[in-house]
Order: structure tokens, then C-alpha cells, then sequence
């Protein structure tokens, strides 16, 4: 078992509006600019946002009565307005629930009712599946309400600032216990089943949000760094580091509604972005994008990778073409999310890794016995500390079976630990490939695959062949421009890997061209989509 090797941090026990907003003192002033519209121009300083956050609760509370842990569902791609509706519902006492953007009516309606929403928050863009999607879950129409441009208002709805009105001074901020009150009902990402609502308490957040600071928050200086912020709002990973982080210790974060590599590469150029958060197919598009060369990206003085494994191979390539660095951090819904950020030094002498972990954190490595594994050796990763969810929404057997008596997370994913503390992530007990006894890990084959000049994408994927060999690695490849997608590339591809890797890691279950490789919002590899279709694909 091993603690975080640096000694655990005070973490107050505060909601999260008291440990942002009623802080004793911060290192910037009121007026300093935290979100930033890329498209619009349009700014919000620390002191607009608390504001607007105040009289939006408020007016929730006089308008609606909004009592406390009623659920406001978040349905908006990335936009400045959803901090502060976000904190505007926690002043009143609320738990806000955001889901996918990209969700159809079905999808959203099973949301709005899975979560009890009593309200959604939406964008102009995406009004018409929010109206059919409310109206499926029984919410009336006034419950629906819009963000972003005001002229956006429309005669079915209304925009959420011509509520701001019914908001009054006299009223009072909800007190929570934060030990125990939700602040978020986040969903998973869904690509090992279907997505699970994960219960965060305002401690979860507070505690997370303290411990990340001790790392980001001390390389990340007030009026010199700007953040661009690419990763979807609604996910864990940009709720932490794009919403509650830049507040937290006062740096402008620019706001992209979707990742397209050429706004991503001339809004860094633009605006001198000086860092950003990311996830793996944004770094492979680095590496390998041809529209990047178009760019100078020379502002950017490190990137953080996570969501899903990034290699070693791929980190030297972006470095090798833009001379930028990328460091990785590791975490999971269910743990608020980060358990583990690199520190900025050790992007080079701990490359591959996700880092220490956080203060006021316990690991463990665990075999299948369920007995701890020696100093260095791999086992699934199971995590204890205030950062560990309450539980799955209205799933009490999941959530016993995720956290031990003894209060340990068991993630799920394997990994070791080198003498330093530094974690390497290996794969997911759930998608490691099983041949002849032996475990194989996708990632593992994937990050050195997706360093091959013809390669342009790849997934590896167990298919099952037969009870001896049980399953093989299968890749699904996506070529580079011009390559030809036949079986002389296939085979060369093949036997390139095989001079690289163990035999029982050679892609015996050959190659599929494919053209896209099917990949969640939040940057995983979404492997059970193509593991449905392998018998049939044709391999060569
Ligand atoms: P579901 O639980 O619904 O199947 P999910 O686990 O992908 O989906 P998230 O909570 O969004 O949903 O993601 C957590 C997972 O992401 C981890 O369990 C891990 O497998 C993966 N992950 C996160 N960061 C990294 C990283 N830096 N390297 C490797 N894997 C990572
Ligand atoms: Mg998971």
C-alpha cells in the first residue's frame, strides 16, 4: 500500500461556494478575466460570475421554488454561461447533472428521468431535442431554459437571464453539509456499458479541486497563462480542469464548443495559449495532422493528456515535431475525478506515466486473489481518500461492488508503480486480451502501432477465435492519406509489429481497414462497438 509521497494537504470542510467565493484571500483581484468566448470575444470576470451565479440561485429558489437536491440537467455544448448556472444551482441547494451534448431525445429523455431532473439548461443549438426530450419526461415547457446569446430567446422559451429579475437580495444561500449533499450527478462515459450516474458530494469536489491545485495550480500563474478549453463541459475531466480549476486560482480559460484541428490550432496561435487539456486523439492529431504544420503553436508551453492511455511513442513524436511537452493525469468519474497529475518536470524523466499521486490519496495494486502485489508489480489500481463518489444513482449492488467495506475504489484499470511513485497505467481488466493464458493489452499494442508512417488511427481489439488460442488481437487500421488500404500494407504492417513485441502480443487476428475509429466525446476508444462487428469484418 502506498500514500501519496507528499504529505496530505488541509482540505477545509466547506461546500464548494463557500471555497470558491468566501475565501479568506486569493492570489488575483475580482476583475480578473476567467471565461472566455472564443467565437463571441465575450469575457467574464471572477466577480460577474459569483454575481450572476448568486442571483441566478436566487432566482430559482423565488421563482420556482427550488428546494434542496433538486436536479438541474445541464444539455449545452461548451459555453461561458454554464459556470455560473452551474454554482447558481448549488447556491440554491441544487445538484446539477450535465449530459452528452450529442445525445439524441431517447438519450436525453432517459436522462432527464434517470436523474430526476426538475429543469434543463440548454443552447439554441440543440432546443429542439431538449423540448421533445422534456416534454418525454414530463417536464413542462418553462422548465426549459437557454443559455448563451441573449437575442437567442425564442417565443417557446425562455433565456435564463430574464429570470435573473425575480432574484432579491434578502434571500439566503442554501447551507449544505458537504460531507453528504451532492453537488453533481455526473454520467460515465459509458464505454464499458452503459453510462452510470456517479453521486459527487461537495466535499469530492472541494477535495479534488485542492488537491489538483497542489500541481497545476502552483505552474499555472494569474495574467501570464491562458487555457484553452477543447474538452466537453459535461464530462468529469473538463468539469474539474476547465470549469472549477481556472476559478480556483484565477487563469483565463478560452472556451472551444468542438474539437476541429484547424480552430484548435489558430485559437492557440491567436490568443498565445500557453497550455492546455486534452485527450489522446488530440495529441495523435498533433503528431500526425498535416494541417498542423500551418501553425505556430510556439505559445504553448505544455499540454496534459488523460481520459484514456497515451504512450511514450506518441508523447516524443509531438515533442519531436512542435518541441511541446505533454504530461498526463489519471482519474475516473467515481473519483471526482484526478487521483494522479505528472508534475510539469517529469513529462521527460517519468514519460509514459500518469504521474504521482495526488496528496491525501491510498493506492493500491491488487491481483486477481485479491492480495496485494509487490513493489512494482502490476495489479488493479484501488484508490481510498475524500475524493471516492458517494455511490451509483439507484444502484446500490454496483456500488457495493465498487467500493471494498473498507472504503477502497476499485477502478478497474491495471497499472504499477516505479520507485518514485510514478503510476503507469497498463489497460482495463475489461478489455485485456485473452490468448493462450497470457493477457494481452490493447493499449499497449495501439501506442506502438500509431507510430507506423502508414498508420493514420488504430484500435486493437480481442476477437474470439477458438478454446485453445481463445481470443487474438485484432487491429482496425485507418491509413494515412494515399496509403493503399490493401493486404501488401496489411501484412507489412503486421510483420513490422512483429519485430517490436512478444509473440503472443503480433496481431495474429490480421488487419480491417476501416475509416473512423469509433471514439467517445470525452476521447476513449469506444472497443466494444468494433468487438460487436469482428466476426464479420473481413481481416486481412
Ligand atoms: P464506463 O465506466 O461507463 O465504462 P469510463 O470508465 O470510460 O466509462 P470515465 O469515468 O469517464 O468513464 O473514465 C474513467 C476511465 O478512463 C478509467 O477507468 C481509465 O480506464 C480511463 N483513463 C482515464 N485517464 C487515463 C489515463 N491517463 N491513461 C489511461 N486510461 C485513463
Ligand atoms: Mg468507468
Amino acid at each position: 500500500m502506498s500514500g501519496s509521497p507528499d504529505s496530505n494537504i488541509f482540505i477545509p470542510d466547506v461546500d464548494i461556494w463557500t471555497f470558491l467565493f468566501e475565501r479568506g484571500s486569493k492570489p488575483f483581484s475580482n476583475d480578473q478575466v476567467i471565461y472566455t468566448c472564443s467565437v463571441t470575444g465575450r469575457h467574464y470576470t471572477y466577480d460577474h460570475v459569483r454575481n450572476t451565479a448568486s442571483k441566478f440561485g436566487c432566482a430559482l429558489i423565488r421563482r420556482w421554488s427550488w428546494q434542496k437536491g433538486d436536479v438541474l440537467a445541464l444539455f449545452t455544448p461548451n459555453n461561458i454561461d454554464t459556470p455560473a448556472i452551474t454554482w447558481g444551482c448549488q447556491w440554491a441547494g441544487g445538484i446539477v447533472s450535465p449530459a452528452n451534448p450529442a445525445y439524441t431525445r431517447a438519450e436525453l429523455s432517459h436522462h432527464l428521468k434517470d436523474s430526476g431532473a426538475k429543469a434543463v439548461v440548454t443552447h439554441k443549438s440543440l432546443l429542439n431535442t431538449a423540448l421533445e426530450a422534456a416534454k418525454d419526461a414530463g417536464l413542462p415547457r418553462s422548465r426549459v431554459i437557454l443559455i448563451g446569446d441573449e437575442r437567442d430567446e425564442s417565443e417557446q422559451v425562455s433565456h435564463f437571464t430574464s429570470l435573473l429579475s425575480f432574484a432579491d437580495s434578502n434571500q439566503a444561500r442554501v447551507k449544505m453539509n458537504p460531507n453528504t449533499d451532492l453537488a453533481f450527478l455526473v454520467y460515465s462515459s459509458g464505454t464499458t456499458g452503459l453510462p452510470k450516474g456517479v453521486m459527487l458530494t461537495h466535499t469530492n469536489i472541494v477535495s479534488n479541486l485542492a488537491m489538483v491545485a497542489t500541481v497545476d495550480g502552483v505552474m499555472l500563474k494569474s495574467k501570464i497563462d491562458k487555457v484553452l478549453s477543447v474538452l466537453p463541459y459535461y464530462h468529469i475531466y473538463g468539469l474539474m480542469f476547465l470549469i472549477h480549476l481556472p476559478i480556483y486560482i484565477g487563469v483565463e480559460s478560452v472556451t472551444m464548443a468542438r474539437f476541429e484541428i484547424e480552430t484548435f490550432c489558430s485559437l492557440i496561435q491567436e490568443n498565445r495559449i500557453t497550455y492546455t487539456y486534452v485527450a489522446p486523439p488530440i495529441v495523435l492529431r498533433l503528431a500526425k495532422d498535416a494541417l498542423v504544420d500551418n501553425y505556430d503553436l510556439s505559445s504553448l508551453r505544455m499540454i496534459t493528456s488523460g481520459a484514456a492511455p497515451l504512450t511514450k511513442e506518441l508523447i516524443l513524436a509531438v515533442y519531436q515535431r512542435l518541441g511541446i511537452p505533454t504530461k498526463q493525469a489519471y482519474g475516473l468519474s467515481e473519483t471526482s475525478p484526478a487521483t494522479h497529475v505528472q508534475h510539469w518536470e517529469s513529462w521527460r524523466t517519468a514519460m509514459g506515466s500518469v504521474g504521482q499521486a495526488l496528496p491525501n490519496l491510498t493506492v493500491k495494486f491488487m491481483d486477481l486473489d485479491g492480495k496485494e502485489t509487490s513493489q512494482g508489480e502490476p495489479g488493479e489500481i484501488w484508490i481510498k481518500g475524500p475524493t471516492v463518489f458517494k455511490g451509483y444513482l439507484n444502484n446500490p449492488v454496483a456500488t457495493s461492488e465498487a467500493i471494498t467495506r473498507d472504503g477502497f475504489f476499485q477502478t478497474g484499470d491495471i497499472g504499477f508503480q516505479d520507485v518514485h511513485g510514478n503510476l503507469f497505467i497498463t489497460d482495463r481488466i475489461k478489455e485485456l486480451i485473452k490468448y493462450k493464458g497470457s493477457q494481452v493489452a490493447p493499449a499497449e499494442l495501439e501506442g506502438i502501432l500509431s507510430t507506423h508512417p502508414k498508420v493514420k488511427d488504430i484500435a486493437v481489439v480481442g476477437v474470439y477465435v477458438d478454446a485453445i488460442a481463445s481470443e487474438v488481437p485484432l487491429g482496425y487500421i485507418v491509413p494515412v492519406h494515399g496509403v493503399v488500404p490493401d493486404e501488401g500494407t496489411a501484412r507489412e504492417i503486421v510483420d513490422w509489429l512483429a519485430t517490436r513485441v512478444v509473440k503472443v502480443k503480433q496481431l495474429r487476428g490480421g488487419i480491417v481497414w476501416i475509416k473512423e475509429i469509433p471514439k467517445s466525446a470525452s476521447g476513449k476508444i469506444l472497443r466494444r462497438v468494433l468487438k460487436a462487428d469482428a466476426k464479420n469484418d473481413k481481416a486481412m
